[in-house]
């Protein structure tokens, strides 16, 4: 399978380079639906040799980056993020996007104080109905109340799409979204090798009762999940 690792994303509201690092296995590893943690890997070194490359292909033009791997930003190795580390200095990158599980919220200000820049920290909720999200998806992810994820996280990624969910919960987890979040990501699922099924007719009445969403701030929809340009192709 090829894997593409940089992209560059010029139609979205905050344009942004992004690119899709090797790294250690997600410490959670359990979502019923995820099947991208193939990605993850315990060679090191290899791993360095490939995010060297992949790194050297940022140019720092809009001063934005993301970096995701498939986990959280605290797997990826050490070498590899000292080389993001300088290459953001280098290249005056102002503002970073990165990714974390719930798990590591209370960590967060180490990232932070690490590059010395804002980063505003995603954490893919998937749904904000509690059944869905830990039951059926596995996420693991248990909270109090919104404003207690608003408190770590600046923006939420939501999957839509899935067999089980209804148009009840999806305009609800939308609702929540836009209500409590200056940012956010909402995936189409996209069958995978996992035994999670989409739900096309679901998908559709999202597509077009939807159509309007990208168009708020700071909200970016992967309408295929190679949106971004990155991930396997
Ligand atoms: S936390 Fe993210 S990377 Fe880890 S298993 Fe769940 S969806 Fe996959």
């Amino acid at each position: 399978m090829d894997i593409v690792r940089y992209s560059c994303l010029e139609t979205v509201h905050d344009k942004r380079e992004i690119v899709l690092l090797k790294a250690f296995p997600c410490r959670w590893g359990r979502c019923s639906f995820c099947d991208y943690i193939h990605d993850n890997s315990e060679d090191e070194q290899a791993m360095n040799v490939t995010n060297r490359e992949v790194i050297g292909r940022i140019t720092g033009r809009y001063g934005v980056l993301q970096v995701i791997n498939s986990g959280s930003c605290f797997e990826i190795p050490p070498a590899t993020l000292q080389l993001v580390k300088e290459t953001v200095d280098r290249l005056q990158i102002r503002k970073l996007y990165m990714e974390a599980w719930w798990g590591y919220r209370y960590r967060l200000d180490e990232m932070r104080e690490f590059f010395g820049i804002p980063i505003i920290f995603i954490t893919g909720v998937e749904t904000f109905d509690e059944h869905f999200r830990n039951d059926v998806l596995k996420k693991g992810f248990e909270y109090n109340s919104v404003a207690e994820i608003k408190r770590f996280f600046q923006s939420v990624c939501l999957v839509v799409g899935i067999k089980g969910q209804t148009r009840e919960m999806i305009a609800r987890d939308i609702k929540i979204l836009l209500d409590n979040f200056e940012y956010g990501t909402i995936n189409l699922y996209v069958n995978n090798t996992t035994g999670i099924e989409a739900d096309p007719d679901l998908q559709n009445w999202f597509k077009s009762e939807y159509a309007w969403l990208p168009e708020r701030k700071g909200i970016d929809v992967l309408w295929k999940n190679t949106d971004f340009g990155v991930g396997a192709s």
